[in-house]
């Protein structure tokens, strides 16, 4: 079973030290501790995108009691940039869509020149456009004589060696047509 882990997590993209205008009310030390909060999106804890504003939190860097400014805390979440590491997914989509794309450049490479130079064991994956719905299926080359090339249906609903021959010029138009998908070689 496949299960799906996302949600929302929260990172703290900053901690500083700051004695801005401040005295804690219960101890008098004039250090405060800021830390700034970002919310994001994760796909298997993985970030994806930030969500919502960015959040300080101040407290008293020794005795640790909350403190509420509303200047300090927002000067610090407009200083306070938020990491590129929270939009990770976001920059792995690109990747993956130029991966997918490398991929399906490769096969058409090699689809045309299996074409070009067919041999023994070639599997072409065909598209028969029928009735309105479209159906896929595979033959394998058994043998080549000149420009006749004879395949066996792949499919196990005809296990019992259903042959084509087909001439080099029809397998063109059947190319040309768009009924051969992909060709691989083992
Ligand atoms: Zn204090």
């Amino acid at each position: 079973m496949f299960i799906f882990f996302y949600g929302k997590r929260r990172a703290r993209i900053k901690t500083a030290i700051s004695s801005y205008e401040h005295t804690c009310e219960y101890c008098k030390s004039n250090d405060m501790r800021v830390k700034v909060y970002q919310t994001y999106f994760h796909i298997f804890w993985i970030p994806f995108f930030p969500v919502g504003s960015k959040d300080a939190e101040i407290k008293c860097a020794k005795c640790n009691s909350p403190k509420w400014n509303d200047f300090i805390m927002k000067k610090y979440e407009a200083s306070t940039r938020t990491p590129f590491y929270l939009y990770t997914w976001m920059l792995l989509i690109p990747l993956f869509i130029g991966l997918i794309a490398y991929i399906c450049e490769q096969n058409a490479q090699h689809t045309r020149e299996y074409f070009a130079k067919p041999q023994v064991g070639d599997l072409y994956e065909m598209k028969n456009p029928g009735n309105g719905r479209i159906v896929y299926f595979n033959m394998k080359i058994t043998a080549i004589k000149n420009d006749s090339i004879r395949f066996r249906l792949e499919e196990a609903a005809f296990a019992d060696n259903v042959e084509y021959i087909f001439q080099a010029h029809d397998l063109r138009k059947m190319r040309d047509s768009g009924l051969i998908v992909q060709i691989d070689r083992e």
